[in-house]
Parts: C-alpha cells; structure tokens; sequence
C-alpha cells in the first residue's frame, strides 16, 4: 500500500468536493452531506456527554475482511456496571442525551439479551424524566427477521442502520432491510467506500430508494493491525493516509454516488461519513461550539 502526505489526499479530497456545487458543510466542514442527516448522527458532531454508544459484544456472525476491530475472546461486556453508571447519571439534574446507540465491535444482534436489559433501564428513565432520546442500533442485517424488529421497535428504537457490505450485498438483507422500513422512524443504510463494492453500491442506491431508505452514511475503511495486511493483500496499490486514525482513500467513491443520487434525485441523504468526522466525533473539536447545527438533521 502506498502512504499518500496529508497534503496529497486533503487536497484530493477537497478538490473532489469542490466539483459538486449541491454540496453541504456543516460542523467546520467535518460534515459533507447532501440532505438533511439522521438525528443520530449529532452526537457525533455536537457534544453531549450523556451520549452513549453501547457496546453489546464482540462476535460477529460475519467476517469482513476490511473489519477494522476484532477481540481474540469474545467480548464480556460489564453490564451491570454500565447499567448502574447510566442510572447514576440519569439523576443528574441536566441529564437529557440526545442519542443512544448500539454498535459492536462484533453485531448487536447476537445480543439480543444485552439490548433487552438496556432498554429497560432506558425505558424507566424515559418514565422518570419525562424525555427521550434517539436511539439507534447498527446491524450487518442477517438476523434482522420480522420477530427481531418488531422486537427492536417495541423496545424504542427509533432508527436502525445496515451495514450492507457485509454481507456483499445479499438478496436476504435488503429483503430486511425493506421488511425494517414500517418498524422505525429512520431507516439507514451505513457502508463503507470499499473500492471492491463500487458495482454493488452503485447498484444499491435505486433499490434503497425503492425500499424508502431516509439516510445513506458511507464510511471510509480504517486500516488497523487487524485489517491492514488483508487490505493489502487484496488491494496492493492502495493508497492509505493518516487523519485521525490511518485510512484508505477512497478514490473520491462517496462523492461518485452522491453525483449519482443528485443526478437521479433520489430522496435519501448521503453522508461523507469520512476521517474528518472520526476527527472531530473522537477528538476535542467537538467541545468547541462549531456554526449552528440547526436544520443539519432530519426531524422526525
Ligand atoms: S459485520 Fe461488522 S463486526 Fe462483523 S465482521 Fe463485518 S465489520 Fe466486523
């Protein structure tokens, strides 16, 4: 793989970007977008320390080969302590999070019992304060049956997101993913620019739109110790840079498909869910108070 200088991938970067006039910046520009995002996504833009992102556990039903965290054991996840931390903070009199989110390391939804006791101890919250805030779970979709989300929508999820490329695309996840559409408020399909589904993303987007999809968040692959030589060995002559974390130039392949969903005026957003969002999602630009947010999300 060959190591690009910042200077060389930035200005790629924002070369390409200057090419779409219809584009959006918010968040100092860490956030390139055309509609309106899911509300979800605002914590990663505006600070909200009673945020949380719950991790469920680290086994996955598939096996990525761009996956860019893996624990050697299974995962065990402290819920209690996680449970008596989120009821400690809930008491706290500015307590009000805007989102709450279930992710992995591994898919949420082998964890079923997890998100019941979580959500529980949300639900009661909810009662207490008298507010709610987002909630939304990631997904590779394979288990995400009929049962499975009626479930997830009866417990109060709000939004789920498919991670598509995980499953190169299958016939039996979008089947999912369009059975997902009458349970949530949003539906969200979350992929990343991976140059070897270029063919299968641009073939996705006129089938999500038929299937009523609200948000597209199109990440780029981060290169780890654990993806690095896979990436490698697949991709030779890719080009890597460093950002907030090390990550795999695109080639410009999120603004490829937003031209195309501009072009073809699909009703979806579609989010540059780039390193300049993880940098400003995991780094200290999102304690400052970057321009006003307001009418960046989705309201739903
Ligand atoms: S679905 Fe997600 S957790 Fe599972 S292997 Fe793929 S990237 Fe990793």
């Amino acid at each position: 793989m060959k190591l690009l200088s910042i200077q060389e991938a930035y200005t790629r970067k924002f070369k390409r970007q200057e090419a779409i006039k219809e584009l959006q910046y918010h968040a100092s520009g860490h956030c390139v977008h055309i509609g309106k995002i899911s509300p979800g996504c605002g914590s990663c833009f505006v600070y909200d320390r009673y945020h949380r992102n719950l991790l469920t556990g680290a086994k996955c039903n598939l096996n990525c080969c761009y996956c860019f965290y893996k624990m050697k054991e299974p995962g065990k996840i402290d819920l209690l302590n996680t449970i008596t931390s989120i009821i400690r903070e809930s008491r706290e009199p500015h307590y009000r999070p805007t989102s709450i989110s279930f992710s992995g390391g591994g898919e949420p939804l082998l964890y079923m019992k997890t998100i019941r006791e979580y959500m529980k101890v949300y639900n009661d919250i909810k009662k207490e304060t008298k507010g709610s805030p987002w909630f939304y779970l990631y997904t590779n979709g394979v288990l995400a049956t009929k049962d499975i989300l009626e479930e997830l929508r009866d417990l109060g999820i709000d939004e789920i997101r498919f991670h598509l490329g995980a499953s190169n695309f299958s016939k039996d996840v979008y089947k999912n993913v369009s059975l997902a559409r009458k349970y949530f408020k949003a539906l969200t399909v979350e992929t990343p620019a991976w140059p070897p589904h270029k063919t299968k993303l641009f073939e996705m987007l006129p089938i999500i739109e038929d299937i009523g999809v609200d948000h597209v968040n199109i990440g780029e692959i981060e290169v780890t110790q654990y993806n690095r030589r896979k990436i490698a060995k697949i991709l030779p002559d890719a080009e890597i840079y460093q950002c907030h974390e090390m990550h795999l130039y695109d080639n410009g392949l999120v603004y490829d498909i937003m031209e195309e969903a501009l072009r073809r005026k699909y009703s979806y957003s579609v989010l540059d869910c780039n390193c300049f969002v993880k940098s400003i999602q995991r780094g200290p630009a999102k304690m400052i108070q970057h321009e006003n947010l307001r009418g960046l999300f989705a309201g739903y």
